[in-house]
């Protein structure tokens, strides 16, 4: 039996979407003026990150909620706080 790969894992997790509130807001003035590295580029798991016409932008649908992107991130630029109950992600293989 081969193991399942961590993109057939993320593949089956299930996203309860609390549309028009965004768990994750980039806050793009200490975004831009503190940070030159833009780690949240690079750490995020599910690679929900990107850079657009100088600014970042983080589709937060996808979010595995593991809080790496505040720890890597400058501080205050993430505001971040857990989906309302009954919200984000469900995994099913843990
Ligand atoms: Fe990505 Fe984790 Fe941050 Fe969600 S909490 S955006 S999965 S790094």
């Amino acid at each position: 039996m081969n193991p399942m790969s961590v993109s057939e894992k993320l593949a089956v997790d299930k996203y309860e979407l609390d549309e028009g509130h965004p768990h994750i807001v980039v806050n793009q003035e200490i975004c831009q003026t503190r940070c030159r590295e833009r780690p949240c580029l690079y750490v995020c798991p599910a690679k929900l990150y990107s850079e657009q016409e100088g600014k970042v932008i983080v589709e937060w649908a996808g979010c595995l909620e593991c809080r790496t992107c505040q720890v890597a991130c400058e501080p205050q630029a993430l505001p971040w706080q857990y989906p309302r109950g009954g919200f984000g992600i469900v995994y099913r293989y843990g």
